[in-house]
């Protein structure tokens, strides 16, 4: 039997497909969210769920919550804001400091991992040691690598790691869907947003395109009520009061899903001073609204690089406890131009869910925060061969490659790929005698290496030979898991390495949305950038052949000087580092010029041939 997981930020479920039924376990109390809180008392075990979510306010220094903003991740990569945490991060890769001690954010999810395995072994009476665990699409390898680690600690073989939004379809059946329907999966969760555009085809699910960020939502709108009631409380909190304001924030903003109006009381702020207020909905959709308004942007780009309008999607599935805020179904239905839609859950059904309307359906039908742990149940029983005639495809989210001569990005598998996949190419060597190469492997949409993610690097030895002349594989094969294995191969001595990409991505506070962004708005500069590093590197090429030739021919030429002239010409181009006309038109005339003395060399070379033939005496 394999179990499927939705490790989720702020909730985590745990499913099973039993006689072709999907449904979540739940625990001894009938609760089928697990807090992602694990707390680790001074002494004795740590433990997670809903206990160790009552410890967030009486002991925050050692209470971990939201861990998976942080699994997987250097310190550069997560941005300050977001590591304002009740708890203290420490080190790099990033983990928590627990007094003298520290834990790693895979262990930290491990515990939660355990604590659903433990459910789940006590609901079904069987040992459960296989799962599929859920990821946003947008995690890159590294998270993905953490998150199968921290599988594997709580004793788990991990059968698949599964994009969260393609688990939601799944839930949703949309297999059932009429050939070629699309639909759109707007994930908005505690701390990962989502949209992906899913493709199905002759019940084949195809991920077309996803956006998303890993660092945002409903704890970001927490996070502005908190703000607003410190502001009305007006005392210095400390760790312990900004948990219990936090805590409050949520249930108010929860109640206001169904409420117009709440009262947040908190007694004893201060000493013996109790706080209270009126929060209504109106205030809370002005405090979200910029939240929300966030993830336009996303829904956007996936429309974009999908190529799909939103008036060709069949359906817009809404996922993630933060989509049961009216705003949020009233903008997404909006930007979607969704055709009419209910409120209520119910009111839409699968398979009735085709107006004769122009938009979208804005479909429902799954408890939002549930879906996911579905889908990866029903994965999990297709793996198993228990639901058979369904496959499921992921794509890229973003380009990979390797950083190449002059410092620029070689796309070896575009973004928007669907995985598994491999693909490879030749390299060579770039200078004569050269016994090592570097594999400098990237993520990123920018031309130039340095504006990409660096995933890692290593060296290849190959037997020494000149210049050009060295021949080196290197192959991406991406896995169904989403985790790239990159292979290096010296095809003259067969010696190869391969090197599975486990480093965490190695740049500064950079979103992975951002990098699409960017590569767009940089799109102009970045061609630039490209067309004169390569002129560049053809152009000193030129010019050390040109150097070399006159060396040993300058006395048989008749237009030496003219050919000194043209290569002073194209240094001095060069020197302007980005004048490309002029370098151009440098080269243009250097070849002009060099014309007599590739003749020369042709000649010679040709002469060289024979006569080790013993062709010419
Ligand atoms: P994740 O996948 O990030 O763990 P979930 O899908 O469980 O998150 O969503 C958790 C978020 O949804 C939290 O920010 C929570 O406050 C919010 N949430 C849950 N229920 C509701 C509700 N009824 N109304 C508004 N927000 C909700
Ligand atoms: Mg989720």
């Amino acid at each position: 039997m394999i179990v499927g997981i939705d490790l989720g930020t702020t909730r985590s479920a745990i499913a099973v497909v039993e006689a072709g039924m999907a449904g979540l376990l739940a625990d001894a109390e009938g609760e089928r969210l697990l807090p992602s809180v694990v707390h680790y008392p001074k002494k004795g075990a740590p433990i997670a769920g809903w206990p160790a979510q009552r410890q967030r306010a009486l002991d925050p220094a050692r209470t971990i919550y939201s861990v998976k903003r942080f699994i997987g991740q250097r310190t550069g990569d997560v941005r300050e804001a977001e590591r304002q945490v009740d708890y203290t991060l420490t080190g790099n890769p990033l983990a928590v400091k627990l007094g003298e001690d520290s834990v790693s954010p895979e262990a930290v999810s491990a515990e939660i991992l355990k604590s659903l395995k433990a459910r789940a072994e006590l609901v079904l009476e069987t040992e459960i040691n296989r799962a599929v665990i859920t990821v946003p699409a947008y995690f890159n390898d590294a998270q993905r690598q953490a998150t199968k680690r921290a599988g594997a600690e709580a004793g788990f073989t991990v059968e698949r790691i599964l994009n969260e939004p393609t688990a939601a379809a799944l839930a949703c059946g949309l297999e059932k869907l009429p050939e070629q329907a699309r639909v759109a999966v707007y994930d908005l969760g505690g701390g990962t947003f989502d949209l992906s555009i899913l493709e199905l085809r002759e019940g084949v699910f195809q991920v077309l395109a996803t956006h998303g960020n890993t660092r945002l939502g409903g704890d970001d709108i927490d996070q502005r009520i908190v703000d607003w009631l410190l502001e009305r409380i007006d005392v210095n909190p400390d760790a312990s009061l900004r948990a219990r304001v936090r805590e409050a924030a949520e249930v108010a903003k929860v109640a206001l899903s169904t409420e117009t109006e709440v009262t947040i009381q908190l007694p004893f702020v201060l000493g013996d001073t109790s706080f209270e207020c009126v929060l209504s909905r109106e205030k809370l959709e002005a405090l979200a609204t910029p939240v929300i308004e966030q993830t336009r942007a996303h829904c956007r780009q996936a429309l974009a690089d999908a190529g799909v309008a939103a008036a060709e999607l069949n359906q817009v599935i809404l996922v993630g406890g933060q989509t049961r805020m009216p705003l949020v179904r009233r903008r997404v239905s909006e930007w979607f131009e969704c055709a009419e839609y209910a409120e209520t859950r119910g009111d839409i059904r699968l398979g009735d869910s085709f107006h004769e309307t122009d938009g979208p359906t804005l479909n429902t039908s799954q408890n939002p925060d549930e879906a996911v742990a579905l889908g990866a149940a029903i994965q999990g029983a297709i793996l198993s061969g228990d639901i058979r005639d369904m496959v499921l495809l992921d794509v890229t989210p973003l380009s990979l490659g390797l950083e190449t001569f002059g410092g620029l990005m070689n796309v070896i598998i575009p973004r928007n790929t669907t995985v598994p996949t491999k693909a490879g190419e030749m390299f060579t060597n770039a200078v004569d005698g050269q016994r090592q190469m570097l594999v400098h492997v990237l993520q990123g949409e920018r031309e130039k290496a340095v504006d990409n993610w660096s995933l890692g690097k290593f060296e290849l030895g190959f037997k020494s030979a000149k210049r050009g002349a060295a021949r080196v594989g290197v192959q991406f094969e991406i896995d169904a898991d989403g985790i790239l294995h990159v292979l290096a191969r010296d095809t003259a001595t067969g010696h190869e390495k391969v090197v599975e990409m486990k480093s965490a991505v190695d740049v500064d506070d950079m979103a992975v949305q951002q990098m699409v962004e960017e590569s767009v708005e940089h799109a102009f500069e970045d061609m630039d950038a490209r067309k004169w590093i390569e002129a560049a590197l053809k152009a000193r090429e030129a010019v050390n052949a040109a150097r070399g030739g006159l060396e040993e021919f300058a006395d048989e030429l008749q237009n030496a000087d003219a050919i000194r002239t043209a290569l002073d010409l194209v240094e001095s181009a060069l020197e302007t580092e980005n004048d490309l006309p002029t370098l151009k038109g440098a080269v243009a005339k250097l070849d002009e010029a060099t014309l007599p003395l590739a003749d020369l060399m042709m000649d010679r070379a040709m002469e060289a041939v024979l006569r080790q033939r013993g062709m010419l005496d």
